[in-house]
């Protein structure tokens, strides 16, 4: 090769190295701002049933249930249909969810989802979700920090997620479930405020409300309101990419047998819902780039059972799911899922870390995707 063939070679060859090295740099950049934001939200205990069908004859015709006001209740949820019925009591999950998402478990329609654990109550569900496994050894809701690993302390350790996770959660069993010392990523549950991680006036509002509120829980369950309020506020200014919010009411109203507070609880969390969706499909980088997943942790029993649940409680393994999202449609049809289908909790974690490309893995076995 003459000197001037090699000067351009050389030329050449340093010019695609740049080049490449530019495309390179604009894929990271590109990579970072396109990762999806993933947040799970579970409202404690709310059953199928009332999901799929609305307010319930059975249970809101009796005294003991609807607290001396029933036309309170058939005036705000009844209806002359079940479609009627269900899109009065969750207006978000039937006019928008059932549109753009998917909506799991309907068991009329042989679509089922159930918990894979036996136990049917709180602590064995959460951890289910979280960590996409079923273990034996978890048999009560006071059982110590989770040893098994859940998606998010997965995505703390994923470059896109590192440091943008956070939870929120009505019931103070959460720093134990998601085992917060060595998850790495704040908890805040209880009566906890969310003070403790943010200084600014609206964070000390809500944190003083929540001190000086009526707490029927004592410390170990805040109502949703401050759940939410914190959580919503946290994201909004802290922008994380993604967040477990978890609600409470739902179970409590249900085991005092107070069918109007369980029902009014649920309607407001599909409230809470929709505000979540709609802030983030109205901002850049959360807009259309969002996943969110809804479901609760066990069922609970049929007809006059409605205020139980656990392994003695028939039906209280069957639960619910609803997805929202951009690629959720790659998962199957939208809308209320109609075909026969068998799906577990268990597949949660992994179906969501699918849907953002961020498989998750852990030491233990982890349910398949449900697609
Ligand atoms: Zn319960």
């Amino acid at each position: 090769m003459k000197k001037n063939n090699l000067n351009v070679s050389c030329f050449f060859l340093l010019a695609c190295l740049f080049v490449n090295q530019l495309q390179a740099q604009n894929n990271n950049v590109a990579n970072q701002k396109s990762a999806p934001n993933l947040i799970i939200i579970t409202t404690d205990g709310f059953r199928w049933q009332e999901v799929f069908n609305g307010m319930e004859d059975a249970i809101v015709n009796q005294k003991k249930f609807h607290q001396g006001d029933s036309s309170y209740l058939f005036n705000k949820y009844g209806g002359a249909t079940t479609q009627e019925r269900r899109e009065k009591l969750l207006p978000f999950f039937w006019n928008t969810i059932a549109k753009q998402g998917q909506i799991y478990g309907n068991r009329i329609k042989n679509n089922k989802v159930d918990v894979a654990n036996n136990q049917w109550f709180s602590y064995p569900g959460y951890s289910e979700i979280l960590t996409g496994y079923f273990d034996p050894a978890i048999q009560s809701n006071d059982y110590p920090p989770n040893p098994n690993s859940n998606l998010f302390a997965f995505l703390q350790k994923q470059e896109s997620y590192k440091n943008k996770i956070a939870a929120f959660a009505a019931w103070n069993a959460f720093d134990r479930i998601l085992n917060e010392k060595v998850s790495g990523f704040p908890v805040i549950n209880g009566t906890e405020s969310i003070s403790s991680i943010l200084k600014d006036e609206q964070s000390i509002l809500i944190s003083n409300m929540l001190r000086d509120s009526y707490q029927p829980w004592k410390e170990v369950e805040c109502l949703d309101v401050y759940t939410n309020y914190q959580a919503l506020h946290y994201l909004k200014s802290k922008k994380p990419k993604a967040m477990f919010i978890s609600f409470g009411e739902t179970d409590e109203w249900a085991h005092h047998g107070d069918y109007n507070h369980y029902l009014d609880a649920a309607h407001q969390v599909d409230a809470y819902i929709k505000a979540i969706w709609d802030w983030a499909q109205s901002t850049p980088g959360y807009k259309d780039n969002t996943y969110i997943l809804v479901t609760t942790d066990h069922g609970r029993g049929f007809n006059n059972e409605w205020t139980s649940h656990g392994a003695d409680v028939k039906g209280a393994s069957s639960i619910w799911f609803a997805l929202l999202g951009p690629n959720v449609k790659n998962i199957g049809a939208l809308g209320e899922q109609t075909k026969e289908q068998q799906a577990f909790q268990k597949q949660l974690a992994a179906t969501m870390t699918k849907l953002i490309d961020h498989p998750f893995k852990a030491e233990h076995p982890v349910g398949e995707p449900i697609y």
